[in-house]
């Protein structure tokens, strides 16, 4: 149904680690729907892994990228430009936060631990739209999507600083929305629900939040990484026209639940 929905679109995915990747079911998605793909990863570590990804998708544009540094994200965009030549979709899904913050209490979140948190997991949307927007205003406009989850809006034991990291990603993205709309980019949030990914790893309970959404959701059962691809993939294409400055729940309807 959303064969070529994408065709001659250029697309930028930020986030893939390995298959198992929210970031690499976007590209899939997006792939599947005729867009031409680039890949941006953090470290030497990744390179291989991403390039054998990305080469599945018929994509050879990988370029480093660590979001935490200014030097670092504008090469990238520059490549980016060079070598894909030029931008109507953006996908950032990278989040980062110390290990000992899901360890320790909340309150004893350290003051390094919280700006790491929020430079890598919000700050970066920022800064990575400021340098997307002149590549997609020049073709007209674009659409940017990022991933956030619900501990932002209601507490979800351990998720301390990260949860505080996808309140400001999630407040970030409305205020993009108002500005880059002049220029006909959209961005919008995905709040996903519990995907086993490399990040959730790090997270304490995470089987226990799987259980509670297959027991509780309206759905009863939990999302697949592809769901949230699918959702990625509406939220930029012209299906998705109108729509911007929202978070987009793919979670089984958990959010609707009191209890
Ligand atoms: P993932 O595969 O581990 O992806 C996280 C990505 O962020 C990795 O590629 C990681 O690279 C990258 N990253 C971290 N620090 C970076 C930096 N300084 N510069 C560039 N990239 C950096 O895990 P995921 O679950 O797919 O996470 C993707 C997004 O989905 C995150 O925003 C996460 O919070 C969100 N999310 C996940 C779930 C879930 O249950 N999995 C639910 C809701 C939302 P390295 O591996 O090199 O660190």
């Amino acid at each position: 149904m959303s064969e070529g929905i994408l065709e001659g679109k250029l697309a930028l995915v930020a986030g893939v680690a390995n298959k198992r990747s929210i970031a690499w079911a976007i590209a899939q998605s997006l792939h599947g729907a005729g867009a031409k793909l680039a890949f941006t990863y953090q470290g030497d570590r990744l390179e291989d892994s991403v390039r054998k990804l990305a080469a599945t998708v018929d994509s050879d544009v990988v370029i480093p990228c660590d979001v935490s540094d200014d030097a670092s994200i504008d090469n990238a965009f520059e490549q980016l430009n060079q070598q894909l030549g030029g931008l109507d979709v953006m996908a950032h899904s990278i989040a980062f936060a110390p290990v000992e913050t899901f360890e320790n209490r909340f309150v004893d979140t350290s003051r390094q631990a919280f700006l790491t948190a929020l430079d890598v997991s919000a700050y970066s949307m920022i800064a990575m739209a400021r340098r997307a927007e002149p590549l997609m205003a020049a073709r007209g406009g674009g659409s940017m999507v990022s991933l956030t989850y619900m501990a932002s809006e209601r507490v979800f034991p351990k998720y301390n600083v990260m949860a505080t990291a996808k309140a400001a990603l999630e407040c970030s993205i409305r205020y993009l929305a108002y500005e880059l709309g002049e220029s006909h980019i959209r961005v919008n949030a995905i709040s996903a629900g519990p995907v086993r990914t490399l990040a959730a790893k790090g997270i304490p309970g995470f089987s226990e939040m799987e259980e509670v959404i297959e027991q509780r959701s309206p759905l009863r059962q939990n999302i697949d990484s592809s769901d949230v691809g699918n959702a990625a993939l509406y939220l930029c294409s012209p299906l998705a026209a109108m729509v911007t400055g929202t978070t987009l729940y793919v979670d089984s309807g958990y959010h609707a639940m009191g209890m």
